[in-house]
């Protein structure tokens, strides 16, 4: 494989091709080929960017019969055919079954873009500065993301330039099982002497993906929204990773019956893994003068039509999502029982997730990579996340056959025996 030009050209802030230093070619579904040939099982799918697979034929299919019609590729933000049917398809498919009633925000295609929205958008409507969030969130790499991202891997890469207008709250179990870690948020908020400024919104991801599949209890989730409304605080979930049915369910907010005032989607929103991101808004929340938030790329046409022809294949009704639930099972009882081989060989671990976003959180770092490395050489590829990288996580497509699941499990139990014997 020719790597040189590669290696020479592309900056050193490349990170993946470092884990997986192979030229891949072409995919299908959960299926990566490099270019002489080899076969991958992927447990990555673009960090949760392929839920529905990798060039899904039906999703594929609508993009190219809208490039053979000249269709409007790039309008700024002109009112399209492809846009009118994506916020009706949006209405319908999405938002009215769940009785949800949002204005829709098309920032820029990125998943930072959308986060950036979300917050100055909640500065705006509030007239506040403040922003709480999460021990161990990860919500973008621009300078009003990154101050509500806990990771400091990313903050110290301004040069010194502060990141300001965030506060961070202990996520929850981040005290150990037993504390409640809202009783700190809500005693702050309740003390005039506690130093927190009242923010204008609090954002969350209901499960932390790169923070390491932490997963927030469905009653702190509720508490959380309680205590937003008792002091008039916006709730924005962060759904970029989370969310377009990776826990099971379309948004990963349904599972604990909560009502965000804000959500961010990204990553797997245009379903055949383009650019694109949106920020659903309560509709009162609508306070942006014409033209206050803007961008060259405001909203991806294409994106459109494949997010479209997703949301019509895959959320008319529940079938998608039991059995994304179903496979979930799949891989938790499997996770479980890899946790405890793992720690039957002196490394304690153990297993987390919700739906098909799980994690083996092994300990340290280093052991985690060396199960991805070698996972990687029987042909998987699969990721770590956490703040040392210490959770091996399974963000397979949704729409993995369960011979490739299997399969994929397969060679991450093999590898794992391999690499502690
Ligand atoms: C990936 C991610 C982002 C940032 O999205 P980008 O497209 O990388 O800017 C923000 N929030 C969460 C929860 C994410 O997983």
């Amino acid at each position: 494989m020719q790597t040189q030009t590669l290696e020479r050209m592309e900056s050193e802030v490349r990170t993946y091709s470092r884990s997986f230093p192979v030229v891949f070619n072409k995919a299908l579904n959960a299926r990566l080929t490099d270019e002489d040939g080899r076969e991958y099982i992927d447990f990555l799918a673009g960090a949760g960017t392929l839920n529905y697979g990798h060039n899904n034929p039906h999703i594929k299919q609508a993009m190219v019969d809208y490039l053979a019609s000249d269709g409007i590729i790039h309008g700024l933000d002109f009112w399209t055919v492809a846009k009118r049917d994506y916020l009706e398809t949006l209405e319908e498919v999405i938002l009215k079954p769940r009785g949800l009633d949002y204005k829709i925000h098309l920032p820029g295609p990125t998943g930072t873009n959308a986060v950036e929205a979300a917050i100055r958008l909640a500065r705006v409507a509030k007239g506040r500065h403040n922003i709480v969030s999460f021990t161990n969130g990860f919500h973008g790499v621009t300078m009003g993301a990154l101050a509500v991202t806990g990771n400091s891997k990313f903050r110290e890469a301004t040069g010194g330039v502060p990141t300001l207008g965030g506060t961070f709250m202990p996520f929850d179990g981040y005290m150990g099982e037993h504390a409640d870690t809202l009783d700190y948020f809500e005693k702050l908020l309740g003390d005039k002497s506690g130093g927190l400024d009242t923010p204008a919104a609090v954002i969350v991801e209901t499960v932390q993906g790169e923070g390491g599949i932490n997963v927030s209890s469905i009653e702190w989730l509720q508490r959380l929204e309680k205590i937003c409304r008792a002091h008039d605080i916006l709730l924005i979930v962060d759904d970029i990773q989370a969310g377009c049915g990776r826990t099971g369910k379309f948004f990963s907010f349904e599972h604990a019956g909560i009502t965000p005032d804000i959500v961010t989607n990204s990553k797997s929103l245009s379903g055949l893994g383009l650019p694109f991101a949106h920020v659903l808004m309560r509709p009162e929340l609508d306070k942006w003068k014409p033209g206050q938030y803007n961008g060259t790329f405001r909203g991806f046409n294409l994106a459109f039509v494949t997010a479209t022809a997703a949301m019509r294949k895959y959320w008319s009704d529940d079938t998608f999502e039991r059995d994304v639930q179903r496979k979930g099972r799949i891989v938790e009882e499997r996770f479980q029982k890899l946790a405890r081989l793992i720690s039957e060989k002196g490394n304690p671990a153990s297993e987390r997730g919700r739906g098909l976003m799980r994690g083996i959180d092994v300990g340290s770092g280093e052991l985690a990579d060396r199960i991805t490395g070698r996972a990687f050489e029987n042909g998987l590829v699969i990721e770590t996340s956490g703040q040392a990288g210490e959770v091996v996580k399974c963000l397979c497509p949704l729409t993995i056959t369960d011979e490739d699941l299997l399969e994929g499990l397969d060679i991450l139990e093999r590898s794992i025996v391999e690499v502690l014997n």
